[in-house]
C-alpha cells in the first residue's frame, strides 16, 4: 500500500467527553458563568425571549410533556421544520433531554420532499410551522406505516392540532437524557439532509459526541471571538448545520446573545445588528456580496462588529478585501466544512492568508488524495478525505451510501483542496455533484429525475453556472432532445422554457433551474456510460476563467 501522508490539526485540543449527552453537556458547562437570568436568545417578529437559565429548564418541562403525552425518548426521532424562531431552538432542546433525535427539514420544502425525509427519518412526531402543517399531513398520510404520525403546530394554531409550546406546559421536569453509563458516539442527537456527494438525500446523523466535539472545538479555536460577549443577528436557517452549531448548539452553551430573523433582507440585518450592538456578522458568500455593494452600508453605526463569518460556499478574494474595507478592517473568518464534516478547517483572526479556507479544525486528520485514493505531495490539488470526532456517524437507514462515503476509515468529502506549507488549506475545485445555491444545497440527481419525465428530453444532466451578479452558484441543465422535442413545432426556446419551467414547478424555489436548459448533440460520457461532468460547457468555462 502506497504511504499515507497524515495532516493533523494545529488547533488545541479540548475537552469533549464521550460520555454525556448534549444536554448533559450545555446543563453542566458553563464556561463564561453567564448568568441564568441573561436574555441568550429574542425573535425580532414575535417578541419572545429566552434566558440561559429559562432555556434549560423550560427544555426540562417540555420534555416531561413530550415523555408523558407521546412516550418519546431514545430511539425516537421527531421531525422539525419551521422558520428561525426562540421556540424552534426551544423545541430542538426539549427533544434532545428526552434522549430522542431531532431531525432538521428546510421549510422551502415541497410536499415531495417532506415525503421524502420523512421515509428516511421514520419519525415518532412531526412538529412544523402552522402554514407548513397541511404540507406535512398529507406528506405522511402519503405514507402507509406513517399516516397517522401526530403532526404539532410549532408556535401558533393549525385546526385542532396541539400546538408547542403552549400545550406541552408542565411545572415538572423530566431528568436530563443520561449518557454517563453509555457511549456518547452510538447515540444520534440530529440529523441533517444533505445530498453528500452523489445522488439524492441522505440523512447524516450527528452523535451527541460529535456535536460536543464541534463546540468545544469551535470554542477552543478562537476564545477572544466565540464567548459570552458576542452578540448578533441571524437568519440562516436553523435546519442547517451552520445555523444549528453556532446558533442553536453554540450560543445556548456560551450564553451568547442572538437575535433571530424569520425572514432576510439586508437593511433588517444591518439595521437590526446596529441596534443591539452586534458585535458579530454571520453571511453567507452571496450575502457578503450584497452587503459589499450596498449604498445603504456606510449609513448604519456597524463599529461594535468585531469580526465576520462566511462560511457555506466559495467566497470571491475580491468581495473579502472590499467587504474589509468598507467595514473597517473587522477580520473576515472562513471556514470550510459539510454537514457529514461539521465544521473541517477554520481560519482563525490571526491568520491573513489570501484565499484560504484556514487551516484543519480541532481533531481533525486529513489526506489528499488522487483518483486512485493515493496521497499526492504537499502543495498539490487532490481530494480531501478526513477523520476525527466531528465527523457524522452513518447515513440513517443507508448502509450503501455510509459504504460509498467512507474509505478505509476515511470520509471522501468530494471537494479539491491543497495544503501550502505552513498548513492552510485551499479549496480549488469539487468533485462531487453537488452544487450550491446561495448556501443551499442543490442535488443534480434531483432535478435530473424530474428533467427526464419530460416528453421532450432524452437525456438531461444538471450542473453549476457560475452568477456574477448575485455571487453564487446556480443550476443550469443540459439536454439532449428525444423526437418530440426536435419534432416541437414552436421555436427551441419555447421549448427550453416549458421543460424549465415543467421541472420548477415541481421543486423547491431555491432548487430552480435559474441557468436555463441548453441543448446539446450528446451529453459526454465515459466508455461506460458515466457522465462526464468536467467535459460539460459550463465546467469547462469555469475552469478556463480560473486558470
Ligand atoms: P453543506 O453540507 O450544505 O454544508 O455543503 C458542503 C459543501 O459546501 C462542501 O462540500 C463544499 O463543496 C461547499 N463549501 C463549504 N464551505 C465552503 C467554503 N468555505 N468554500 C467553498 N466551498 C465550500
Amino acid at each position: 500500500m502506497a504511504k499515507q501522508k497524515i495532516y493533523r490539526s494545529t488547533y488545541p485540543a479540548p475537552y469533549s467527553p464521550t460520555n454525556k449527552s448534549l444536554s448533559q453537556f450545555l446543563n453542566d458547562y458553563n464556561p463564561d458563568a453567564v448568568s441564568r437570568d441573561k436574555t441568550i436568545l429574542q425573535d425580532d417578529w414575535t417578541g419572545r425571549s429566552l434566558t440561559y437559565g429559562g432555556i434549560r429548564e423550560s427544555a426540562a418541562q417540555h420534555a416531561w410533556s413530550f415523555r408523558t403525552k407521546y412516550g418519546l425518548g431514545v430511539g425516537h426521532v421527531v421531525a422539525i421544520s419551521g422558520a428561525n424562531s426562540v421556540d424552534h431552538v426551544l423545541l430542538i432542546h426539549s427533544v434532545l433531554w428526552t434522549g430522542a433525535t431531532v431531525a432538521l427539514i428546510n421549510p422551502l420544502s415541497t410536499q415531495n420532499d417532506f415525503v421524502r425525509y420523512f421515509t428516511i427519518c421514520n419519525p415518532k412526531l412531526a412538529v412544523v410551522d402552522p402554514s407548513l402543517c397541511d404540507t406535512a399531513l398529507n406528506a405522511l398520510k402519503r405514507i402507509p406505516s406513517l399516516c397517522s404520525v401526530p403532526t404539532i403546530a410549532l408556535r401558533g394554531t393549525n385546526g385542532n392540532l396541539f400546538s408547542f409550546p403552549s400545550n406541552f406546559e408542565s411545572n415538572e421536569m423530566l431528568p436530563v437524557f443520561d449518557l454517563s453509563n453509555l457511549d456518547g458516539r452510538e447515540h444520534t442527537a440530529v440529523v441533517c439532509f444533505s445530498s453528500g456527494t452523489s445522488g439524492n438525500t441522505k440523512a447524516v446523523e450527528l452523535s451527541h459526541h460529535n456535536l460536543i466535539s464541534s463546540l468545544g472545538g469551535i470554542r477552543s479555536s478562537d476564545p477572544m471571538f466565540y464567548n459570552s460577549e458576542s452578540r448578533e443577528v441571524f437568519f440562516a436557517p436553523l435546519c442547517h448545520i451552520y445555523g444549528l452549531n453556532t446558533v442553536g448548539l453554540m450560543g445556548v452553551w456560551l450564553g451568547t446573545y442572538t437575535m433571530l430573523m424569520k425572514k432576510y433582507s439586508l437593511d433588517a440585518l444591518l439595521k437590526l445588528s446596529a441596534h443591539h450592538k452586534a458585535t458579530t456578522l454571520r453571511l453567507v458568500p452571496p450575502i457578503a456580496l450584497a452587503m459589499m455593494k450596498a449604498d445603504s452600508l456606510g449609513s448604519y453605526d456597524l463599529s461594535s462588529i468585531k469580526f465576520i463569518m462566511c462560511s457555506g460556499a466559495a467566497l470571491q478574494q475580491n468581495v473579502i478585501e472590499a467587504l474589509q474595507r468598507r467595514m473597517n478592517k473587522a477580520p473576515i473568518f472562513q471556514g470550510y466544512g459539510m454537514t457529514e464534516t461539521n465544521v473541517a478547517t477554520l481560519r482563525s483572526h490571526e491568520w491573513n492568508r489570501v484565499g484560504s479556507v484556514g487551516r484543519l479544525f480541532s481533531n481533525v486528520e486529513a489526506r489528499i488524495v488522487d483518483d486512485d485514493l493515493n496521497d499526492v505531495e504537499e502543495g498539490q490539488d487532490g481530494e480531501m478525505l478526513v477523520r476525527g470526532p466531528t465527523v457524522f456517524r452513518r447515513y440513517l437507514n443507508d448502509p450503501a451510501a455510509t459504504k460509498d462515503a467512507f474509505h478505509d476509515g476515511w470520509m471522501r468529502t468530494g471537494d479539491v483542496l491543497h495544503f501550502d506549507s505552513d498548513g492552510f488549506l485551499y479549496l480549488t475545485d469539487r468533485k462531487k455533484e453537488l452544487i450550491k445555491y446561495k448556501g443551499f444545497q442543490v442535488a443534480p440527481a434531483e432535478l435530473e429525475g424530474i428533467l427526464i419525465s419530460h416528453p421532450f428530453v432524452n437525456e438531461g444532466v444538471v450542473c453549476a453556472t457560475w452568477d456574477n451578479n448575485q455571487g453564487t452558484e446556480i443550476p443550469m441543465a443540459y439536454v439532449t432532445l428525444s423526437s418530440a422535442g426536435s419534432s416541437y413545432l414552436g421555436s427551441r426556446q419555447t421549448a427550453l422554457k416549458e421543460i424549465a419551467e415543467f421541472v420548477n414547478a415541481k421543486v423547491s424555489p431555491y432548487k430552480r433551474l435559474r441557468g436555463g436548459v441548453e441543448v446539446l448533440d450528446e451529453i459526454p460520457k465515459t466508455p461506460t456510460g458515466k457522465i462526464l461532468r468536467r467535459l460539460l460547457p459550463a465546467r469547462l468555462a469555469r475552469i478556463r476563467a480560473a486558470k
